[in-house]
């Protein structure tokens, strides 16, 4: 070792016409012990002093041309060689034999870049500067689970990333909403339905609106039954397929949440990516595995949903719901009530598939129809389904009434209680009355209500007087509930799939 000869020095690749780069070296040999106190061999002079002393005659100066430098370092025993990004591999070849080099790492440093790449990067800055970068403004939804607001521009195109309703915001619109309203945007992106996504859509309608096709057919079935006008302006996008609005690329990424048709939508412009996840989980019915290998890595940027970071949320698959609801619906022959989200498709389909296997007939309240109508498909709804009815829990009028009187399969409460199916209904904390009414007619003693929603929700005044209301009538109160919300272990999966230079969680609450 001590007698060891190392080659150490500088170099330039001068562009030739036919070889493409010649080398141009300078170097000096070295016994390997003659080390700096950092533990490297290195030439001792810079480009700068080599060229002035002994190029000249190439004219120019030393910065004109790609360069670089090798050194040893006696720790690892292998050369290092310092080369601008525009060095060939070929020139890479010729300085490993001309300076002797047996193992090495290679680095790009920019501190060797040439003039011509100076150039061109300072233009690409320059440019970049003009037109301004990929940006992002998380306006609400960082500290807080629900009412996303994200906004997203690039040079003179500006867009809003869902359009979302805080969750406790009451009926009076905040400062921050109206301003948003008042906002001009080139459009509104919606990643799902949810209203803490989507619930102020009816307030603006001076751009376009993009969302998946469910998620149109859904909130339009809602504003229909609400009274309420969809924007007039609506695109639908598709699963994968980018479509662009001013300068931004957007690509939506179909992904399991507890709202049917949600997608992570990526963004890319000015060579710059931002992912966005919206609410997402991989213990649903979607596969996980497809999507995380579908989804670009390395991004700049990954904004991702935390509601269950922090937390140890226990969470099962749709799947085993449903099987511990077949045990539930299995129990007895008396009637087994479900409450549900309405818009919680993926739960409507666990109850639907327990309920067949129990030999349950299935009754969807007037709104948890419509929206199963409206996602349309495989979805148990009343206007295909044979075992799938709809019911109403009161007198309706108006729209309401003619919306369901369109339904094909509809029951009423007479037949309800005369017939001897056993069944599974679908209820919602509005429902208590009609629940008591049932109860004169067919006493419900032995039967169970399964509370299928996120536990927060049962302190909530109308939630709590309704499961009070269930408890007197001696109805056993069953919980039985998966998060829609991805967990901890989830968002590190997904973080680890797409590698991104900076991670920002919105959805979420300090603890
Ligand atoms: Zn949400
Ligand atoms: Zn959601």
């Amino acid at each position: 070792m001590e007698n060891e000869l190392v080659k150490v020095g500088i170099f330039w690749a001068i562009p030739d016409k036919i070889s493409g780069q010649l080398l141009l070296e300078f170097n000096k040999r070295y016994l390997a012990t003659d080390g700096d106190s950092n533990g490297f061999i290195n030439y001792p002079y810079s480009h700068f002093e080599v060229w002035n002393n002994e190029v000249k005659g190439l004219g120019d100066d030393c910065y004109k041309y790609p360069r670089g430098r090798v050194i040893y370092d006696l720790s690892t025993r292998k050369h290092r060689i310092f080369a601008d990004k525009c060095v060939a591999q070929s020139t890479i070849d010729d300085v490993v034999e001309c300076f002797e080099i047996g193992e090495y790492d290679l680095l790009y440093d920019e501190h060797y870049v040439c003039n011509k790449c100076q150039r061109s990067e300072e233009r690409l800055a320059r440019e970049r500067s003009e037109i301004g970068e990929l940006k992002y403004e998380i306006l609400r939804g960082k500290d807080t689970i629900g009412g996303n607001l994200i906004e997203i521009s690039y040079g003179d195109t500006r867009l809003l990333v869902d359009f979302g309703r805080a969750l406790d915001g009451g009926d009076k619109l905040s400062e921050l909403e109206r301003k948003v309203i008042a906002t001009e945007y080139d459009a509104v992106i919606l990643t799902h339905y949810h209203t803490d996504h989507a619930g102020l859509i009816r307030y603006k309608n001076d751009c376009k609106f993009y969302m998946g096709k469910g998620t149109r057919n859904i909130l339009s079935a809602e504003s229909d039954y609400n009274g309420e006008q969809m924007p007039s302006s609506v695109a639908t996008f598709i699963n994968g397929k980018p479509f662009k609005v001013g300068n931004i690329l957007i690509t939506p990424y179909l992904c399991d949440h507890s709202a049917f048709d949600s997608y992570m939508l990526l963004f890319e412009a000015g060579g710059k990516s931002l992912l966005y996840t919206g609410d997402f989980r991989f213990h649903g019915r979607k596969s996980s595995d497809a999507l995380l290998k579908q989804l670009p890595k390395n991004v700049d940027t990954l904004i991702y949903e935390g509601t269950n970071v922090g937390r140890d949320v226990e969470t099962i698959s749709e799947r085993e719901l449903e099987d511990k609801l077949v045990e539930v619906m299995r129990k007895n022959k008396k009637p087994v009530f479900v409450l549900q989200s309405g818009t919680n498709i993926d739960r409507l389909v666990s109850v639907y598939r327990a309920s067949k296997r129990a030999g349950r007939k299935l009754y969807e309240d007037n709104y948890t129809a419509l929206v199963a109508n409206a996602a349309g498909g495989s979805i148990p709804r009343p206007d295909v389904f044979d075992d799938v009815f709809a019911f109403t829990p009161r007198r309706l009028c108006g729209k309401r009434y003619d919306m369901f009187a369109e339904i094909e399969n509809r029951i009423g409460t007479n037949q309800i209680c005369e017939s001897d199916n056993p069944f599974t209904m679908i209820v919602r904390p509005s429902m208590l009355e009609y629940i008591e009414k049932l109860d004169k007619k067919i006493c419900l003693l032995g039967s169970t209500l399964v509370y299928s929603m996120w536990n927060g929700y049962k302190h909530d005044v109308n939630t709590s007087r309704f499961l009070e209301g269930i408890r007197d009538m001696s109805i056993e109160i069953v919980d039985l509930h998966t998060s829609g919300h991805a967990t901890k272990n989830d968002i590190e999966k997904l973080k680890s799939a797409v590698c991104a230079k900076e991670e920002v969680c919105v959805h979420t609450k300090p603890i």
